[in-house]
């Protein structure tokens, strides 16, 4: 085995310091976020900072959400491996990489095509096969693939957009930053028997979900 890297260092420091000392202690996400090289995910110029406790802008004015809210709304979709995981703003890919190594399959949606085929290269380098992604409007979904037993809204918006929950399997859960433009609490929707149950996990701050059943461009 080759001598481990700064980037294994500081990833390995970042399981320890940023999740686990925060009470993170999933084995399975702890491991997925072991394997991931974050650092693939930003530009090259951002690179010694990807494992900050912080997000980083990743180009047209998004940013790579902080690994601490990677691993709690991951955690939220209580993945087994056999599931297949609707994400709604692709951005760096870091985030569809994550819930790659632990569910079956990844349909990842963004509205900016300039990170979709940045995110599609890094998914190809590192042979992600199971990652999907579509260039559109997330806040209506991915109706020909659906239901999905997760979804994941990586952008904030007003409201749950309705088509999301249309889509969302029985039983299933979706995770999604709801508020206002500056901050947003972290919802958990979790659906069985026909019934929807909301819980917020956190207060957030996510860039904006832009979109018809978003906020208006
Ligand atoms: N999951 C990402 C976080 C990206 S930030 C990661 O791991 O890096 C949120 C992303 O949502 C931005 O790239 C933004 O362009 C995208 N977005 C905003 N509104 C959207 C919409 N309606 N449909 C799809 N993507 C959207």
């Amino acid at each position: 085995m080759s001598p481990p890297t700064t980037f294994d260092i500081n990833r390995e420091r970042m399981i320890e310091e940023q999740l686990v000392a925060r009470g993170i202690t999933d084995q399975r996400v702890l491991d997925a976020m072991r394997t991931v090289p974050r650092h693939l995910f930003v530009e090259d110029a951002m690179q010694a900072h990807a494992y900050g406790d912080f997000p980083l802008p990743i180009g047209s004015g998004q940013t790579i959400s902080q690994p601490y809210i990677v691993a709690l709304m991951t955690l939220a979709l209580h993945l087994t491996g056999s599931e297949r995981i609707l994400e709604i703003g692709t951005g760096s890919g870091y985030h569809a990489a994550i819930l790659s190594r632990l569910c079956q399959k990844v349909y990842t949606v963004e509205r900016i095509d300039g990170l979709v085929s940045r995110a599609r290269k890094v998914f190809d380098k590192l042979r992600y096969y199971n990652i999907v992604s579509r260039i559109d409007d997330g806040t209506v979904g991915w109706p020909s693939e659906a239901p999905f037993d997760g979804i994941v809204v990586t952008a904030g918006g007003p409201r749950i957009p309705e088509p999301l929950l249309d889509q969302l399997a029985d039983p299933g859960r979706l995770v999604m930053p709801v508020g206002g433009q500056l901050v947003q609490d972290l919802q958990l929707v979790e659906k069985r028997d026909g019934t929807l149950t909301l819980t917020t996990l956190e207060q957030v701050r996510f860039v904006d979900l832009i979109g018809a059943h978003g906020w208006p461009n």
